[in-house]
């Protein structure tokens, strides 16, 4: 500070530009700026492009950043490096996310990571109490794990899971939002695109390159991570075939050793390994495999198996008894997933076995309005940036849900079909800037009405 005193002329110095530090006969006449500031026209002039530049890229200017091979100093700095407090607005942001965030190594109970999902997935109760369970004990044994004094004590095993539920249930989104939750990276691969090492196809493996690649090659972070395998059903063992089953019973086999914990080579980057990919070691004792898939037929099975034991004695069902049963696929026993065609040492590694139920209408309705992030918030959130309030009335929400219940894609058909109304909607109302609210009517949704328009007052 005593230097830029003296710099500054005040001691019948010459006077030096506070940024360049060059003197008044050097680089012209200097501005003088109150508290004692110095500058030349040259540096004034590049601040403000600066300025510019960082305010249309909205970004926050960094007073300690080189200009060319300048650097602004403020009196009283010395030309430290300043350290900027971010806007209150991204800490508050910042605070939300991190909320949701839950902290693993304090291991979460399972209520605790129910309640959790229950604000993003709507009911499948059952399904997410089970996975909060498994997911509470597979970080509870890799936590004794790693802990030395209980490494010779009894071996806890792995809770891989097995998820069977029609399309569009939730089973990946559970997994996604339960992933995202515990801040552990997710791989989701589809069992369709895997074959037997050697053929067409990706290996294995590259189920574990996909979960090193989004842990940003951190081998221990994958090694901790959650890998989804979708469509596990496609893989089952093909029934009457003569020719080798590269792409189902020879996959499963494959999968054997990720499933049970070993260590892995993995090409990073690649789908398979070759001499030109560079490979890593991957231990895959403590990462959670969750497998998913419809298994269109197993409930024929089921149904068959339970009516065969039902059929003897006094208690005896007739054959269409489990006809109307929703919750079919929830009896599902290890000998079913066999006769389906699940070799039985890859569904004795996946010792977790449950079911999601097909959604009706009112989960529908539900899941259009209630998750944290529903569709219809987030189309509200998108028009209250326009200062236009988005009001849906129940019978539109109603007749939405109806019409998805007919596409027979689960909840997935929700957004395409609020896609295809908003579209219009979307690219009319901005046009009119006294729009104050819009409210879609099923009559609008019918194609006999309007939506109803209020204009501001
Ligand atoms: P699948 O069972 O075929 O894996 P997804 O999990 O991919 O189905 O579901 C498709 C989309 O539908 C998800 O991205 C999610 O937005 C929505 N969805 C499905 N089920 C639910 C649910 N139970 N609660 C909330 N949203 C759901």
């Amino acid at each position: 500070m005593d230097d830029n005193k003296q710099d500054s002329g005040r001691d019948g110095y010459e006077h030096v530009c506070m940024m360049c530090h060059r003197p008044e006969s050097v680089c012209g006449k200097l501005f003088h700026m109150p508290p004692g500031l110095d500058i030349c026209e040259d540096c004034l002039q590049k601040s403000f492009d600066l300025m510019n530049a960082t305010s249309n890229k909205d970004e926050t200017v960094d007073p300690s950043k080189p200009i060319g091979n300048l650097r602004i100093i403020f009196p009283g700095q010395g030309g430290n490096r300043q350290t900027l407090k971010p806007k209150k607005k991204e800490t508050e942001e910042e605070g939300k996310k991190q909320e949701d965030v839950m902290d693993i190594a304090k291991l979460p109970s399972p209520h605790e990571i129910k309640a959790k999902l229950d604000e993003y997935v709507i009911g499948q109760d059952y399904a997410k109490k089970v996975i909060s369970v498994a997911v509470y004990n597979h970080y509870k044994r890799v936590k004794r794990q790693d802990e030395e004094a209980f490494k010779d004590d009894v071996i806890i095993e792995k809770s891989n899971m097995l998820m069977i539920g029609p399309t569009g249930c939730g089973k990946t989104y559970l997994v996604q939002t339960l992933a995202r939750l515990l801040n552990v990276p997710l791989a989701i691969t589809d069992a369709t695109s895997l074959t037997e090492a050697g053929y067409i196809g990706d290996d294995v493996e590259s189920v574990l390159s996909k979960l090193l690649a989004n842990s940003d090659n951190d081998v221990e972070r994958a090694e901790h991570g959650i890998v989804f395998i979708d469509e596990i059903d496609k893989i089952a063992k093909k029934k009457n075939t003569t020719s080798r089953d590269v792409s189902g019973e020879s996959v499963q086999q494959g999968l054997l050793k990720l499933l049970e914990g070993a260590d892995v080579e993995v090409p990073v980057g690649a789908s398979s390994k070759n001499g030109m990919v560079p490979t890593t070691t991957v231990n895959t004792r403590n990462i959670l495999f969750i497998c998913g898939g419809a298994f269109p037929g197993l409930d024929e099975i089921v149904k068959n198996r339970l009516t065969k034991s039902f059929t003897m004695g006094f208690n005896s069902h007739l054959k269409d008894s489990f006809d109307d049963d929703p919750d079919i696929l929830a009896k599902t026993t290890m000998e079913d997933l066999r006769e389906y065609g699940m070799i039985p040492e890859f569904v004795g590694r996946l010792p977790v076995v449950f079911a999601l139920r097909g959604l009706d209408k009112e989960t529908m309705k539900r899941i259009l309005t209630e998750p944290k992030n529903a569709i219809i918030k987030q189309y509200q959130k998108l028009f209250a940036m326009d200062e236009v309030k988005l009001i849906f009335a129940d019978d539109a929400i109603d007749l939405i849900a109806e019409k998805a219940l007919k596409r027979e894609t689960g909840a997935r058909a929700l957004r395409s079909i609020l896609e295809e109304y908003m579209l219009d909607i979307m690219y009319e109302i901005p046009k009119d800037s006294y729009i104050g609210a819009v409210t879609i009517t099923a009559d609008y949704l019918n194609g006999t009405g309007a939506p109803v328009i209020e204009m501001r007052s």
